[in-house]
Protein backbone atom coordinates (compact mmCIF):
# COMPACT_ATOMS: atom_id res chain seq x y z
CA UNK A 1 0.00 0.00 0.00
CA UNK A 2 0.97 3.26 -0.71
CA UNK A 3 1.68 5.67 2.25
CA UNK A 4 2.94 8.54 -0.18
CA UNK A 5 4.75 9.05 -3.34
CA UNK A 6 7.86 7.29 -2.22
CA UNK A 7 6.99 5.36 0.99
CA UNK A 8 4.92 2.30 -0.03
CA UNK A 9 4.33 -0.78 2.87
CA UNK A 10 5.29 -3.52 0.32
CA UNK A 11 9.15 -2.29 0.63
CA UNK A 12 9.20 0.38 3.57
CA UNK A 13 8.93 -0.81 7.23
CA UNK A 14 6.62 1.79 8.15
CA UNK A 15 4.06 -0.17 10.05
CA UNK A 16 4.55 -1.17 13.80
CA UNK A 17 5.00 -5.41 13.81
CA UNK A 18 2.67 -4.62 17.17
CA UNK A 19 -0.01 -2.97 15.88
CA UNK A 20 0.00 -5.49 12.69
CA UNK A 21 -0.48 -8.71 14.93
CA UNK A 22 -3.00 -6.74 16.75
CA UNK A 23 -4.87 -5.87 14.20
CA UNK A 24 -6.74 -3.16 15.69
CA UNK A 25 -4.72 0.52 15.29
CA UNK A 26 -4.61 3.01 17.75
CA UNK A 27 -7.08 5.91 17.41
CA UNK A 28 -5.69 9.01 18.25
CA UNK A 29 -7.04 12.84 18.51
CA UNK A 30 -3.65 14.89 18.41
CA UNK A 31 -3.83 15.34 15.09
CA UNK A 32 -7.43 16.52 14.67
CA UNK A 33 -8.84 15.06 11.21
CA UNK A 34 -5.74 13.01 10.89
CA UNK A 35 -7.05 10.02 13.20
CA UNK A 36 -4.68 6.48 12.37
CA UNK A 37 -6.41 5.01 9.97
CA UNK A 38 -4.33 2.11 9.55
CA UNK A 39 -0.84 0.33 11.60
CA UNK A 40 1.10 2.77 8.86
CA UNK A 41 -0.26 5.84 9.37
CA UNK A 42 2.43 8.79 8.58
CA UNK A 43 1.39 12.36 9.51
CA UNK A 44 1.75 14.05 6.16
CA UNK A 45 4.03 16.78 6.49
CA UNK A 46 6.71 13.67 7.17
CA UNK A 47 5.91 11.81 4.52
CA UNK A 48 6.02 15.04 2.35
CA UNK A 49 9.24 15.85 3.27
CA UNK A 50 10.48 12.84 2.99
CA UNK A 51 9.36 12.61 -0.62
CA UNK A 52 10.63 16.29 -1.44
CA UNK A 53 14.60 14.91 0.08
CA UNK A 54 13.76 11.82 -2.09
CA UNK A 55 13.36 13.11 -5.27
CA UNK A 56 16.25 15.69 -4.76
CA UNK A 57 18.09 12.28 -3.70
CA UNK A 58 17.56 10.79 -7.25
CA UNK A 59 18.09 6.82 -5.62
CA UNK A 60 15.82 4.97 -2.97
CA UNK A 61 15.86 5.67 0.33
CA UNK A 62 14.27 2.72 2.89
CA UNK A 63 12.23 3.27 5.26
CA UNK A 64 13.51 1.04 8.36
CA UNK A 65 11.20 2.04 10.84
CA UNK A 66 7.85 4.58 10.85
CA UNK A 67 5.14 4.09 13.54
CA UNK A 68 5.48 2.17 16.69
CA UNK A 69 3.07 1.32 19.39
CA UNK A 70 4.12 2.14 22.90
CA UNK A 71 4.37 -1.77 23.67
CA UNK A 72 6.63 -2.26 21.20
CA UNK A 73 8.54 1.12 22.08
CA UNK A 74 9.34 -1.31 25.17
CA UNK A 75 10.33 -4.14 23.61
CA UNK A 76 13.34 -2.32 21.81
CA UNK A 77 13.88 -0.54 25.16
CA UNK A 78 14.47 -4.02 26.67
CA UNK A 79 16.73 -5.07 23.23
CA UNK A 80 19.08 -2.34 24.84
CA UNK A 81 18.60 -0.39 21.85
CA UNK A 82 19.49 3.12 21.91
CA UNK A 83 15.56 4.84 21.82
CA UNK A 84 14.10 7.34 23.87
CA UNK A 85 11.50 5.92 26.97
CA UNK A 86 9.09 8.55 24.85
CA UNK A 87 9.28 8.44 21.65
CA UNK A 88 8.15 10.70 18.32
CA UNK A 89 7.33 7.41 16.51
CA UNK A 90 4.78 6.86 18.67
CA UNK A 91 2.56 9.70 17.44
CA UNK A 92 3.09 8.70 13.96
CA UNK A 93 5.50 12.07 12.99
CA UNK A 94 9.09 10.05 12.96
CA UNK A 95 10.55 7.97 10.36
CA UNK A 96 14.18 5.71 10.45
CA UNK A 97 15.66 6.30 6.86
CA UNK A 98 18.56 4.37 5.30
CA UNK A 99 20.14 4.48 1.76
CA UNK A 100 19.73 1.35 -0.12
CA UNK A 101 21.99 1.33 -2.30
CA UNK A 102 24.32 1.04 0.70
CA UNK A 103 21.85 -1.68 2.08
CA UNK A 104 22.67 -3.26 -1.24
CA UNK A 105 26.10 -3.72 -1.31
CA UNK A 106 25.15 -5.82 2.25
CA UNK A 107 25.47 -2.27 4.31
CA UNK A 108 28.62 -0.95 2.98
CA UNK A 109 29.56 0.85 6.25
CA UNK A 110 31.34 4.18 4.41
CA UNK A 111 28.85 4.94 2.03
CA UNK A 112 26.32 4.51 4.54
CA UNK A 113 28.02 7.31 6.34
CA UNK A 114 28.56 9.31 3.28
CA UNK A 115 24.99 8.64 2.30
CA UNK A 116 23.33 9.46 5.77
CA UNK A 117 25.11 12.38 6.25
CA UNK A 118 23.98 14.06 2.26
CA UNK A 119 20.28 12.72 2.99
CA UNK A 120 20.29 14.74 6.58
CA UNK A 121 21.35 17.67 4.45
CA UNK A 122 18.22 17.12 2.36
CA UNK A 123 15.97 17.00 4.77
CA UNK A 124 17.26 20.04 6.35
CA UNK A 125 17.32 21.99 3.16
CA UNK A 126 13.82 20.82 2.24
CA UNK A 127 12.30 21.98 6.19
CA UNK A 128 14.61 23.05 8.88
CA UNK A 129 12.22 22.50 11.35
CA UNK A 130 12.39 19.07 11.24
CA UNK A 131 14.08 17.46 14.18
CA UNK A 132 17.09 15.01 12.13
CA UNK A 133 19.44 12.96 14.28
CA UNK A 134 22.02 10.55 12.99
CA UNK A 135 25.24 11.25 14.71
CA UNK A 136 23.96 9.87 17.82
CA UNK A 137 23.64 6.38 15.32
CA UNK A 138 27.25 6.83 14.29
CA UNK A 139 25.31 7.98 10.51
CA UNK A 140 23.98 4.56 10.30
CA UNK A 141 20.65 5.67 9.97
CA UNK A 142 18.98 8.96 9.50
CA UNK A 143 16.21 9.86 12.09
CA UNK A 144 13.84 12.60 11.25
CA UNK A 145 10.85 13.70 12.86
CA UNK A 146 8.17 16.49 13.73
CA UNK A 147 8.34 16.56 17.41
CA UNK A 148 7.41 19.55 17.62
CA UNK A 149 3.80 18.91 16.44
CA UNK A 150 2.56 17.09 19.30
CA UNK A 151 0.93 18.85 21.89
CA UNK A 152 2.16 19.08 25.89
CA UNK A 153 1.45 17.69 27.78
CA UNK A 154 1.67 14.42 25.94
CA UNK A 155 -2.26 12.48 25.45
CA UNK A 156 -1.14 10.15 28.53
CA UNK A 157 -0.68 13.07 30.32
CA UNK A 158 3.38 13.16 30.41
CA UNK A 159 5.23 16.72 29.77
CA UNK A 160 6.54 16.79 26.53
CA UNK A 161 10.66 16.69 26.42
CA UNK A 162 12.22 19.76 26.00
CA UNK A 163 14.47 18.55 22.76
CA UNK A 164 10.96 18.09 21.27
CA UNK A 165 11.71 21.24 19.37
CA UNK A 166 11.59 22.84 15.81
CA UNK A 167 14.77 22.48 14.28
CA UNK A 168 16.62 20.25 16.67
CA UNK A 169 19.87 17.85 15.10
CA UNK A 170 22.68 16.52 15.85
CA UNK A 171 25.03 17.09 12.79
CA UNK A 172 26.48 20.44 11.65
ZN1 LIG B 1 13.59 7.04 14.95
Amino acid sequence: MKISRWIDTEFDNVECPHLKVDGTPESTTIFPGEEYQHVSWIHPLIASVFDAARERWDSPILVTSGIRCQAYQEVLRKKGLRTAEVSPHVYGVALDIQSQRAVDRGIDPTLLVHDSKRIAELIHKVDPGIRIFCARYAFKFVHMDAAYLIPDPLPDGRPKPESWKAGVRDFP
